[in-house]
């Protein structure tokens, strides 16, 4: 038998056709189309598509869209596009496992009417007020629904009246019937099901009913097979329950095996297969770790009654007789200890799926959450999903994050079953830094343009320098600058009043002759006079420039300097505007703070100034990226940039920038 959804089970294939399951493991990445994933999504898709990928598995891409009302086609698009972007595809030979928690629907219900049927959920119609004050505490135990004792008839027909939308938004749940004293609170009757008239994005309005995500998501990994369904820590207490449901869903899940194992059990009963001895002493084992409810303590208590005498000679006497009895009157009841059993006779019977927790990213000076990061979206306090300072991938894609880039930061921010770490910002400009070093291409731009005019250097004249695109990589080549008499250089490296130990270019006040600095790629400048507009600002540097230095020459020793300084030729450059970007917000835990979140931006995260590049980076295709010397890694905006406008986004400076 195959699953549906279009793989085989492991079993099944490993038992019938002598074939394994193609992946040793499956993982999955199931997020809800209700937002733009963001750098804690990336952690998690490298996570699972990275353990699927090295340990010869497969990761399904699934879209958990089980909750009508916030979800949206728009975000399954972006979502696609985000993870194919990052460098990882669900698609695995044959297989195309993408996958949608909403073609489940029915499969869902089925558990849910299997549960009702077989005593294990109760329709409840107490109010919220009501279900919340009876939940206990987590020193108290909880109160029992008055409804919880309601006859199965009664719960089935009230579930498929729910089901048939006879009955109002809010006016009962299902519930799963569990305990009410449970230590865990997460085990106190939590609800698998409500009502809610909302049309779905996929489904339109065939349901008005829909499972509770706790219920949904154990179903949707055991059909999937999903070995390995990996959460964040905070879905721990929930663990309990994702298998407790499983459990209890086998005969719907795994319908064909849950037959051949009742099979087995009824020709083990006859006392003729010599497994029936192993099969009782596992049963036996397990009876106490399996939380058991009252329908299976009956069977617990023979087995305690029973255990003295688990002699292979004893076997066959009336106790055991009345545990097969019982085992097989309502197998349904016993799935775990079936379960627990079944793996004496044929280890994994029922492969279901299991949950591992582990932490979730935490980074600083932005928020990680789909909801506050909507909230930033449709206040417009940025200017999209894709801004270049939102922690989104579609944001970090346009800032000129890498793929790769993203990857190292998930490798390097490990996984680890301790909660609540904070990762500085740093560290994730860290990895882009390092990606790009060794990769990107060495451009000049002038992001705070000065004129410097080289007085002795002829009006008319122009000349070509050769420039390496990468220092220490020659096999990426040379391209060509242009020099002439003036020049555009940053505003930075003049100091009309020098701070101690600057270096570049300034006129001592005494007087005294300049220091000399080196152009890079050209000649040596002596700083001799500056030119101010009405305000007193400096607008232009005069120098004078020494011919026999020009770099590569004979002569560029000959005069020494402690200063090299960009620059682009004012005939040639081409004007572009630079969007220099910094840390969103101004703390480093927005949302760990007492004030709201949205009155804690960072005023200087962009600043959009003029200035000029040269010209082999106005012909730069959008999305490449740049180490402009001296200045920074930038990226041609995917979206605005054009030749005839240049648009550069400031994706990383070239030291480590840390803000508190
Ligand atoms: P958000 O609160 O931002 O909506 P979520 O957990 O509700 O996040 P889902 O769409 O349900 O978002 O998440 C899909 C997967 O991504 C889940 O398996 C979840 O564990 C994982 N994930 C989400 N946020 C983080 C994070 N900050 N760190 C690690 N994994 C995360
Ligand atoms: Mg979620
Ligand atoms: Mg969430």
């Amino acid at each position: 038998p195959r699953l549906w959804c279009g793989h085989p089970a492991p079993y099944a294939e490993q038992a019938q056709n002598g074939q394994e399951d193609p992946a040793r493991i499956r993982t999955r990445f199931p997020p809800e189309p209700n937002g733009y994933l963001h750098i804690g999504h990336a952690k998690s898709i490298c996570l699972n598509f990275g353990l699927a990928r090295d340990y010869g598995g497969y990761c399904h891409m699934r879209f958990d869209d089980t909750n009508p009302v916030k979800e949206d086609q728009e975000y399954v698009d972006s979502i696609k596009e985000s993870v194919q972007w990052l460098g990882f595809d669900w698609k695995h030979g044959e297989e195309n496992n993408l996958y949608f928690a909403s073609d489940y629907f029915q499969w869902m219900y089925d558990c849910a009417e299997h549960l009702v049927k077989t005593g294990f959920a109760y329709v409840d119609e107490q109010t919220p007020e009501e279900m919340h004050a009876n939940r206990g505490t987590l020193t108290e135990p909880g109160k029992n629904s008055p409804y919880r004792d309601r006859p199965i008839e009664e719960n089935l027909r009230l579930f498929r009246e729910m089901r048939d939308g006879k009955h109002a938004e809010g006016s009962m749940v299902v519930r799963a019937k569990i305990d009410m004293a449970s230590p865990n609170i997460n085990l106190r009757d939590p609800a698998i099901y409500r009502i809610r008239f909302a049309e779905h994005h996929r489904t339109g309005n065939k349901w008005c009913i829909y499972p509770m995500y706790t219920f949904a998501h154990p179903i949707e990994d055991t059909l999937e097979n999903i070995t390995h369904s990996i959460c964040t820590l905070e879905f721990e207490d929930q663990r309990a329950f994702y298998d407790w449901a499983l459990e209890r869903s086998i005969p719907v899940l795994r319908g064909p095996q849950f037959e051949e194992a009742k099979a087995i059990l009824l020709q083990m009963s006859k006392g003729e297969d010599p497994r029936a001895l192993a099969f009782m002493r596992a049963c036996y084992q397990h009876r106490n770790k399996l939380g058991l409810s009252a329908p299976e303590k009956a069977l617990a208590e023979i087995l305690d009654a029973w255990s003295d005498n688990l002699g292979p000679e004893k076997l066959m006497g009336i106790r055991a007789e009345s545990f097969w009895a019982l085992l097989l009157t309502q197998p349904e009841h016993y799935t775990p200890l079936l379960q627990a059993a079944l793996d004496v006779v044929r280890p994994n019977f029922f492969l279901l799926s299991h949950q591992y927790e582990f932490n979730r990213l935490n980074l600083s000076h932005v928020v990680v959450s789909k909801r506050k990061l909507i909230q930033l979206v449709k206040e417009n306090l940025v200017s999209g999903w894709d801004d270049p300072r939102m922690p989104t991938i579609f944001g970090l894609r346009r800032r000129g994050y890498t793929p790769e880039a993203i990857q190292l930061f998930a490798e390097r921010c490990g996984v680890s079953r301790v909660a609540g770490g904070l990762i500085d910002y740093s560290v994730l400009e860290a990895c882009l830094r390092e990606d790009l070093e060794g990769r990107a291409m060495r451009r000049i731009g002038v992001v705070h343009p000065l004129k410097l005019i080289i007085d002795n250097y002829p009006e008319n004249q122009t000349e070509t320098l050769t420039a390496p695109n990468h220092p220490q990589k020659p096999e990426l080549g040379t391209r060509e600058l242009t020099f002439s008499r003036e020049l555009w250089i940053d505003e930075s490296d003049f100091a009309e009043v020098p701070p101690k130990g600057y270096r570049r270019l300034t006129i001592p006040a005494d007087g005294s002759e300049a220091k000399p600095v080196r152009l890079r790629y050209a000649y040596v400048v002596v700083p001799t006079s500056v030119d101010k507009d009405e305000n007193g600002k400096v607008i232009a540097v005069h120098c004078r420039y020494l011919p026999e230095t020009k770099s590569g020459s004979a002569g560029s020793e000959a005069v020494k300097t402690k200063a090299a300084i960009h620059f682009v030729d004012a005939k040639t450059a081409v004007k572009a505007e630079f969007r220099l970007y910094d840390r969103l917000f101004a703390v480093a835990q927005p949302d760990a703070v007492d004030a709201d979140y949205r009155t804690l931006l960072n005023p200087d995260s962009l600043k959009v100034v003029e200035g000029y590049i040269e010209p082999a980076l106005a012909t730069a295709q959008p999305d490449e990226k740049f180490q402009l010397e001296r200045t920074g890694y930038f990226v041609a905006d995917r979206i605005d940039h054009k030749p005839e406008h240049p648009v550069f986004n400031l994706s990383v400076g070239l030291k480590e920038n840390k803000m508190k």
